[in-house]
C-alpha cells in the first residue's frame, strides 16, 4: 500500500514539474521571443507606409521599388510596371 502511495506521489510530481516548466517556458516565450519570430521585421527599416508616385497606393517600405535620384532623393513605387509608367510619363 505504501509503495502505491509512494508511486502516486513520484507520478503527482512528475507532472507538476512537467506542467510547471511548460508553464515557465511560455512566459520566457513571451519575454524574449526566439529569433525566427521576429523575422522580417528589422529596427534599421520599420513598417512604414510610402506612396506609389504613380498610382497613389500606399506600401511597406520595404516592399516598395525604389528609384534614388541624382541629388539622393529616394522614389519609391508599388511595382516595378508602376516606376517604368512613371518614367515613361516625364
Ligand atoms: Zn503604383
Amino acid at each position: 500500500m505504501l509503495k502505491l502511495l509512494f508511486f502516486l506521489f513520484i507520478l503527482f510530481l512528475f507532472i507538476t514539474i512537467y506542467s510547471f516548466k511548460k508553464r515557465v517556458d511560455n512566459i520566457l516565450d513571451t519575454l524574449f521571443p526566439p529569433k525566427d519570430k521576429k523575422r522580417g521585421y528589422t529596427k534599421n527599416e520599420p513598417d512604414v507606409l510610402v506612396k506609389c508616385l504613380n498610382c497613389g497606393v500606399y506600401v511597406p517600405k520595404r516592399d516598395a521599388v525604389k528609384k534614388i535620384r541624382l541629388n539622393g532623393e529616394v522614389l519609391y513605387f508599388c511595382s516595378e510596371q508602376c516606376k517604368r509608367d512613371y518614367n515613361s510619363k516625364k
